[in-house]
């Protein structure tokens, strides 16, 4: 039979070498040719080549059908139609078959290309049994046989060159070396590949080309040992990569060269892959660029999730449509909302009181692209209906790298406590300032009442003595003058000692049954003829209303009450004094004609040390503490105490005490 497709011997042809990746036909060739192969044909069934014997034997006397379906030509040989069929399915592996008479046996091989995509298959022919054209045919005429085989040479030769420019045009460099370690066979592109000279190459000498080339070869070693092991005779297909010094990768590949069943020496395919190896270094590169970036971006993302989720000051982020994107925990929770629950909402939803205020601004923010900065709103949120709340809040415009406005975001604290904080604290200091001056008004209040009765009482004790020193008789009206004074400096100091004993709580009653009628008529009686200017009268009820209470107190409550009617009284007047029963209640009421008191100082007439404006020390003198110990003895016997007046038009004190 025919060499086959491998059989291209001698240096290589000049032909220019393609810079592209071979063809499916090419691939197909490049294996046929490795395999020996008798029948190539593509993934359709056609016949890439076929030996020009195996041809004749098939019945093709006109040379090899290329083109043509191997169904329409393997005819005459339907087992091994039937062979290609089977590998033509994509069945990977070798399967074996065999004509029924064993004249002719195949072994029939499917074909990929890298990427798993079937190429075809080649079928190689097991036995050198094929047999001669004559031998396949009927008998002929000697002069027709002869022309035949002529014919046959012509087509053998034809497809030889073609074989060879095919094997020169491959990208791939190609080197056969026999079992002698004699170079039987390269292409052009294996000696470029190289740099291999043709002195060299004529000298066909494999150890010496070997040797020429291990400089270039970054790891030598390993390449000689792998080039040495492939040197031994072995059916093993052998791959590397090899790298050369100058940076260039070479993929080699290395099948055994058989004729028959035997091993006659090897085939070296080299393919420069330093491009492909370099893009897919930069790939990787890319690639794990990529990686990280992302990851360092992931990283930051989660990061600032996580602020942005848990941070305590309330956070999100409205699109240009002002819809929500994101919300942290605590900007939902002032909602009254889980996050999940507002994305997509507006601020009218998610809000309603606050809307008004809240989207202009943020509308400004993405019409202007400027922030709005601390800001104090004050309103009611869902979350606690009712509640005037107050936040500082900000709102800045989100922009992409490029400027363009995304949206707005949003920062809102809660300022509420520090509000209310800073309220509380006005207010104390209010009271505190209130109290410093009240305190000042009362020691300069206190030490005028004071003095007041001092000078008077003074003088009376020094003309005393000088009556005494005399030897004269004292005059008795100012022992009654000294006392006098005397008792009004007692009723300040004792009004000061209850002050302070209401405020240490220790102001203690001892009650008693005993009518209040009678009460009152004792103590009116004790004013009868105290005033030219006024007159008192007592409006007595028909019962005696008795109550249990603390009598001298009691009594100090109405004294109080009467002498102030007096005192703001200055033009004189009728003071009357009525008591009643009111229910379960007995009801004092003390009347005057006085100056009457201003409607909105009235609710602070019973406070401590409390003046009323219209009634100034100057002309009234007084502590502000009567009013004062009147309601804690009052209130502490059951009862209440108020007041009805108009300025000009006198006032009226009501005391209500629970009766028997
Ligand atoms: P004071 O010793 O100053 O009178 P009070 O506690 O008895 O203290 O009275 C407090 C204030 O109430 C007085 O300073 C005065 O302004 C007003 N007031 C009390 N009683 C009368 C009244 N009958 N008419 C007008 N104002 C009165």
């Amino acid at each position: 039979m025919s060499a086959g497709p491998a059989a291209c011997e001698g240096p290589a042809h000049s032909r220019a070498t393609p810079a592209s990746r071979p063809s499916p036909v090419e691939l197909l060739l490049q294996v046929g040719v490795s395999l020996r192969a008798a029948l190539v044909v593509d993934s359709q069934g056609r016949i890439v080549w076929m030996d020009p014997v195996l041809a004749g034997a098939a019945g093709w006397q006109s040379g090899p059908p290329v083109g043509r379906s191997a169904e329409e030509v393997l005819g005459g040989l339907p087992w091994l139609r039937h062979a290609l069929d089977e590998a033509l399915t994509g069945t990977d592996g070798l399967s074996e078959y065999g004509g029924q008479e064993q004249r002719l046996s195949a072994v029939v091989v499917p074909v990929f290309d890298d990427d798993g995509t079937q190429l075809g298959a080649c079928a190689r022919l097991r036995k050198s049994e094929l047999p001669r054209p004559e031998a396949a045919r009927e008998p002929q005429a000697p002069c027709a046989g002869a022309a035949e085989e002529r014919k046959a040479r012509e087509h053998l030769e034809h497809q030889t060159s073609l074989l060879r420019a095919t094997f020169d045009s491959i990208t791939d460099g190609v080197i056969v070396v026999d079992l002698a370690r004699r170079i039987t066979a390269f292409n052009k592109r294996f000696q470029e590949m190289w740099g291999l000279t043709d002195a060299m190459m004529e000298e066909r000498d494999a150890e010496k080309a070997l040797a020429s080339v291990e400089p270039w070869v970054v790891a030598p070693e390993r390449f000689i040992a792998f080039i040495r092991q492939a040197f031994e005779p072995s059916f093993a297909y052998r791959s590397t990569i090899v790298e050369l010094s100058d940076g260039r990768v070479f993929e080699c590949r290395s099948i055994p060269q058989l004729l028959g069943d035997a091993i006659i020496g090897r085939i070296w395919s080299y393919r420069d892959v330093t491009a492909e190896r370099q893009a897919l270094a930069e790939q990787g590169r890319l690639l794990a660029a990529e990686h990280e970036a992302r990851e360092r971006l992931e990283e930051s993302f989660a990061v600032l999730d996580t602020f942005l989720t848990h941070a305590p000051v309330a956070l999100g982020f409205m699109g240009r449509d002002l819809r929500c994107l994101r919300i942290n925990d605590a900007l939902a929770a002032l909602h009254g909302r889980r996050r999940e629950e507002e994305l997509g909402r507006t601020v009218w939803e998610m809000t309603p009181d606050l809307a008004p205020m809240v989207e202009p601004l943020m509308q400004h923010v993405l019409d202007e692209g400027t922030p709005i900065i601390g800001l104090n709103l004050t309103g009611e949120v869902p979350a606690t209906p009712g509640e005037q709340r107050h936040w500082n809040v900000s709102y800045y415009p989100v922009r992409t790298a490029s400027g363009t406005i995304l949206g707005v975001g949003a920062v809102v604290a809660e300022v509420t406590e520090e509000y209310r904080a800073r309220a509380e604290r006005d207010r104390l200091l209010r009271e505190a300032e209130e109290a410093i001056r009240i305190r000042d008004d009362f020691m300069s209040i206190a030490a005028h009442e004071l003095k007041t009765p001092l000078t008077p009482l003074k003088l009376h004790l020094q003309m005393l003595k000088g009556q005494a020193d005399a030897g004269h008789v004292v005059a008795p009206r100012h022992v009654d003058k000294a006392l006098a004074q005397l008792a009004r400096l007692s009723v300040l100091v004792n009004d000061l000692l209850d002050t302070s004993r209401i405020q240490a709580g220790k102001l203690e009653l001892t009650t008693e049954p005993f009518p209040l009628r009678e009460l009152i008529r004792e103590v009116l009686s004790d004013f009868r003829g105290t005033s030219v200017l006024h007159s008192l009268r007592f409006e007595a009820p028909d019962e005696p209303l008795v109550i249990r209470g603390d009598r001298a107190r009691l009594a100090q409550v109405l004294t109080n009450l009467v002498e102030n009617a007096f005192k703001y009284s200055p033009t004189g007047g009728t003071v009357r004094v009525t008591a009643r029963r009111m229910g379960t209640q007995a009801c004092v009421s003390v009347r005057d004609e006085g100056i009457g008191i201003p409607e909105e100082e009235q609710a602070q007439l019973f406070e401590r040390f409390f003046r009323a404006r219209n009634s100034p020390i100057s002309g009234f003198g007084g502590l502000g503490l009567g009013l004062y110990i009147c309601r804690d003895i009052i209130e502490r016997h059951g009862g209440r105490i108020w007041v009805e007046s108009e300025v000009e038009h006198g006032a009226t004190f009501h005391f209500a005490l629970p009766c028997l």
